[in-house]
This record gives structure tokens, sequence and C-alpha cells, in this order.
């Protein structure tokens, strides 16, 4: 299907992907382009992960009730604690220019600060809305921090689906505080990405171990606490969809270290061995330390890559952790790669995925969603991981799926977390083949 599908993009014009065989990709990885109608959620979903990583900060976003919605269902209603997100809702007369929104919104933030006197860092996230009536939450937010100095601090993004899709909302609001962090050019390790608390704990313990003493990450768990960044960085990302947070980062001196990302056994050595050689830490060190979880990690996915070797996988474009899925899927799990598709590929940070992607693999950038539906359909794959949206009516159709969201809001980072990660795609097909006995 693969090279079938990629030679149908050559010559058939009706297809308007275009062929982009980039300087950094090696030969044999074709990338098809699609521009067509996305089914991504927005920028504003990464607000689920984000305000439980910051327990201090607050997101408000500035929208319309659709955004209200879209939060308050992708976090779950909060019964017990007073949620860390909320909407200013823009009206119609906001909408249409009746109302002064800034107005509005200085009011709303000082009732809110009034009521949560604990908040310490304010994000004032942007939406389509917002940015239809061109509110420039820029100015809003340089206005309230001279009203509210000393108080607290007031940063914006955008969330918007115009411009994000919902892992690049963690990258715009991690860029947001990057003028925020201390210059410092002391040696330290910086891992840049949310992970699960538990998580980062192990992996700077590991780091510890190996002698990397000095680990800070980006988002802290205060967000007053921001790490210092300068010429004594090593920048580790832990996500590989903080393209702008990682140049942010490069431009106050940091150096990024490339590496697979921390997904599945191999992934998270490479990942974990190039930080610590980043640290001048000795092979022997690293090995001694990494050896036996890399051996507990290979025995935890072997019971699912019983399940999952010789299926065949079609990623469709959401999260943007697509390629290291595919590695991990193809490399560990022995499944076949159909497709890989990507909302956006950026060669520098997935440089090394790309490298360890097998030969000839399908990967696409952007969507056209029923074009990519239609090559689902023709490829008849074992598995489809796609967004939540297209999850339903795909599996109506008879498909295995696996909600991409799942994976962002999962610990999954790690060694001793890749028997999990297979779990969660070998679910699926568990259940399919369980239900096609019992019918
Ligand atoms: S920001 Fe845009 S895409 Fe996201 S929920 Fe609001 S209106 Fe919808």
């Amino acid at each position: 299907m693969g090279a079938s599908t990629l030679a149908e993009a050559m010559v058939n014009p009706m297809l308007d992907g275009v062929l982009d065989a980039g300087p950094k990709v090696a030969p044999p990885l074709e990338i098809l382009k699609e521009s067509g109608q996305r089914e991504v959620f927005c920028g504003l979903t990464s607000i689920v992960w984000l305000h439980r990583r910051m327990p201090d900060a607050f997101f408000l976003v500035v929208g319309s009730r659709t955004c209200a919605h879209l939060v308050q269902s992708a976090a779950g209603v909060m019964i017990f604690a007073e949620p860390r997100f909320g909407t200013a809702i823009l009206g119609e007369r906001d909408l249409a220019g009746l109302a002064d929104a800034n107005e509005e919104l200085d009011r709303l933030v000082k009732e809110l600060l009034a009521r949560r006197p604990e908040i310490r860092t304010l994000f004032l996230v942007g939406s389509c809305p917002s940015e239809v009536i061109k509110l420039d939450l820029a100015k809003a937010a340089e206005r309230l921090n001279r009203q509210l100095l000393g108080q607290v601090t007031v940063l914006n993004y955008s969330g918007s689906g115009i411009e994000t899709t919902f892992t690049q909302g963690e990258d715009q609001a991690l860029v947001a505080m990057t003028p925020l962090m201390p210059s410092s050019d002391k040696p330290q390790l910086l891992i840049a990405g949310t992970l699960a608390d538990a998580v980062e704990d192990r992996l700077v313990d590991l780091f510890g171990r190996m002698g990397v003493g000095a680990v800070r990450s980006l988002p802290p768990r205060r967000s007053t606490e921001l790490p210092p960044v300068g010429k004594g960085t090593k920048l580790l990302l832990a996500q590989p969809f903080l393209s702008a947070t990682a140049r942010a980062l490069i431009a106050r001196g940091a150096e990024l270290i490339p590496a697979p990302y921390p997904l599945g056994v191999e992934g998270s050595r490479e990942w974990m061995a190039a930080g610590a050689a980043a640290c001048g830490v000795a092979p022997a060190q690293v090995a001694a330390v990494l050896d036996p979880l890399v051996e507990r990690g290979r025995h935890a996915i072997a019971p699912h890559r019983e399940t999952l070797a010789g299926k065949r996988l079609f990623l469709l474009p959401d999260s943007q952790l697509e390629l290291s899925l595919a590695r991990f899927l193809s490399r560990e799990c022995g499944m076949e790669l159909v497709e890989v598709g990507t909302p956006y590929l950026d060669r520098q940070l997935l440089a090394s995925e790309l490298d360890l992607l097998p030969a000839g693999t399908q990967i696409s950038e952007g969507q056209d969603v029923e074009r990519q539906l239609d090559r689902v359909r023709r490829a008849k794959p074992d598995l489809v991981v796609c967004g939540l949206g297209l999850a339903n009516p795909l599996e109506a159709e008879g498909f295995a799926t696996k909600w991409s969201i799942e994976l962002v809001f999962s610990p999954i980072h790690g060694c001793d977390q890749a028997g999990d990660l297979a779990e969660l795609f070998a679910r699926p097909l568990r259940r399919r083949s369980l239900l096609s006995f019992a019918a």
C-alpha cells in the first residue's frame, strides 16, 4: 500500500500531495505533503495536562462557549477541587465590536484573582474567536502585568485551532515562559516537555545514578520556579512537538542534544544515553545503569509483541508523537507500517527518529482527511491510530482504533513504561479478536 499510494500521488493530478525529500532525510523516506481539511483538536486541549503540572498557575481561555466546552469535556468535570482553568466568554456584543473586550477581560481577571489569591502565573490563552476579533492578548498581558505587579505574572499564548494543533498548545505555553527564565551559564541538563511527575522523578533519579547531578525541567512544577538557561545548558526534549520552545531556548544559549524520544526501550535508552554523553558521562557508566532497565523493558514488551507482530498499522496525523510511536511499534513490536501521518514534521527535531524508521516508510505531513480516510479504507490496516473524532466512524466501519490523545495523557515515557505503551496498542487488537471469536 505504501509504495502504491506514493506512486499515485506523483501521477494523479487529483491528489494535491507533493513529494519532498529534504536534505536531512535519508533517501528511502519520502514524504507526502497534504494541506486539505484537518481533523485535529486545537491547542486549548493541552491545558488539560499543563494545569495539572503547574498547580499554582491558572489558564484563562479568552474564547467562546465552544472553547469552554472543549476544555471542560477534555479535562472532565472537577467536582471537589476549584479548577485551574476557565473561559472568559466572548459574547455576541464583543464579537460584533459593540463592547470593549479589553475592559471586560481586565474586570474578569481582577475578579478571578480576588477569589483565587494563590494564583502565581496567569496564562491568557487566545482562541479562534479572540483572533478573529483581533483581541491583542500580548498587550492585555502587558497592561495587566503593570497593574498587578508583584501579585501575579500574566503571560499569553495562542491555543486557537487556526494556529495550533493540540500538542502545539504546550509548545506555545512553554515559549511564553522562556523570556522569564533567568540567565545562567552553569552546566545543567534541561528536560523540556511535560512528563508525568512520577516518570520525571524516575528519569531524574537515573540521570543522578549515571552522574548527572544538575537536571532541571521546563515546565517546572511551580510556575514561579523557572529553570535558568544559558551556554552551559544541554537541552533534551522529552516531546517531539516543541519546535518553537527548542528554538527559543537555543536562542538563549542552550545546546540541543539530538536523540530519539523516550518512547519504548530503544528510544528511552538512546535518549538517556545522549543526555548523559552530552554531560560527559562515560558509556560504561551509562550501560551499568541502563542495561538492567533495557532487559526488564524488553521482557515487559514480549507478551504484547505476540499480539502486535506482523499487524499493519496506519497512523493518522494528530499528536506529533506519530513518528516516535511508529519507530517503537515497528522496531520493538514488529508491526508493519502502512502510513505514518504527522500534522507537522520538524526535520531537525525528528532527524534521529527518521533515521530509525524502516526504509520505504510512507510518511505524510499535514492532512486532507477524506483522501487519507480513502487510503485507510483501501489499505485495510489492522489498527488505526487517530484523533477522537475519527475513531468512532472508523470503528463503525470495522477498523480497530487507538485514540492518539490517550497517549498524551498516559505516563508512557521511559524504559519502565515500554510494556504499558505496547499494551495500549495490543488492547484494541485483543478486544477485536475476542469480539470476533464471540460472534
Ligand atoms: S479555539 Fe477554536 S478550535 Fe479551539 S475550541 Fe475554540 S473555537 Fe474551537
